[in-house]
């Protein structure tokens, strides 16, 4: 293992989650005693950077703050309001590295306030982004990190900018565009790793009922994406890279593992973070070779396949001796 770890800066979004579950929703003017209250933090950018640092880390190796050989940066901002201290605390317990979050004075934590209705199970959630909005349009991708892992919950020109300085200072580009929308050429070219699922596929490709594969990924080939990856819950996982789309090959289908599933909640992130931690991995040891995106994926899937056998969203993430070897 080389001395210095390799780097893994996420670029992304903080929240917390308020979430009360009552029988029924309240109607207008109505007051309503709920069953439960909960306080979570997530944001799709915690929550990718938590499942990167748990999937390089054992929880021990977290407790005692012995170093890793993958260092997991979050880069985002919360607010200067009671829920910062807490959130810093848990992300610090994962073994991240906090100094790249701004507390910004004046501002509030990004919230979002859900109401579960327990007979149904459906969700209603109003989402205030708070800090997440006011992220400044400024370089916060680090010389020294060998990835940059972006989403779609902090402003636009903040990610479409980072991606470019992240590209020109030669680190690897993931992204995963969720929340879904349409996006320019420019966030497309040179784009090391695009992992979507089937519905982001469709509403970036522009391509809504596909003949294949092949057609949705042929259309990110030639607006410049090196690797494309679709992930498709219980079926596998699709990928096709810039060389084999070149060759005339078609992509390939790695399966996901057969397991009894309890809730699917967070099992795109541990997708991502697992995914990320390999490729920083690769970077660190062996850039020089050949990427085994099959060997990649299938630590993704395996890693991802933990979370959906547990309820919940970060607490399903798994540490990395959780995951099984094959
Ligand atoms: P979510 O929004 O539920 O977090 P997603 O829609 O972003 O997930 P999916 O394609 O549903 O992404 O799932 C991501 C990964 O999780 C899959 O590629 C697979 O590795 C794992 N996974 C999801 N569903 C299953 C399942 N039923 N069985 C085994 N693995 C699964």
């Amino acid at each position: 293992m080389s001395s210095k770890p390799t780097v893994i800066s996420v670029i992304g979004s903080l929240n917390v989650d308020l979430v009360t579950r009552t029988p029924r929703v309240p109607v207008a003017g109505e007051t309503l005693t709920s069953e439960s209250f909960d306080i979570g933090f997530g944001g799709k950018g915690a929550n990718q950077a938590v499942a990167c640092a748990r999937l390089s880390r054992t929880e021990k190796q977290a407790a005692s703050g012995e170093a890793s050989d993958v260092e997991v940066r979050m880069v985002g901002a919360v607010g200067e309001d009671q829920f910062a201290p807490d959130f810093l605390k848990s992300l610090q317990k994962d073994g991240l590295n906090t100094s790249k979050i701004q507390v910004l004075p004046g501002k509030k934590t990004g919230v979002a306030v859900i109401i579960v209705e327990s007979q149904t199970g459906e969700n209603r959630i109003m989402f205030c982004p708070g800090a997440n909005y006011d992220v400044p349009v400024a370089d916060l991708v680090d010389s020294d990190a060998s990835v940059a892992l972006f989403q779609l919950e902090l402003p636009m020109d903040v990610v479409l900018h980072n991606m470019k300085v992240a590209r020109d200072k030669g680190v690897e580009t993931i992204i995963n565009p969720a929340p879904a929308i349409p996006l320019p050429d420019e966030a497309y070219q040179g784009l090391g790793h695009l992992l979507v699922n089937e519905t982001e596929a469709a509403i970036l490709s522009g391509i809504s009922n596909p003949t294949s594969w092949d057609e949705v990924a042929a259309v990110f080939v030639s607006r410049g994406v090196k690797n494309i990856i679709i992930t498709l819950g219980g079926e596998g996982v699709y990928y096709q890279t810039d060389k084999l789309h070149s060759q005339s090959q078609a992509g390939k289908l790695v399966p996901a593992r057969k397991v009894k599933v309890v809730d699917t909640t967070a099992a795109g992130d541990t997708f991502v973070g697992a995914y990320s931690v390999a490729i920083a991995r690769w970077k660190l040891n062996a850039s020089d070779t050949e990427l085994d995106l099959d060997e990649v994926i299938a630590f993704a899937n395996r890693a991802a396949s933990m979370t959906v056998q547990k309820k919940g969203a970060q607490s399903s993430i798994p540490w990395v001796d959780e995951v099984p070897i094959a």
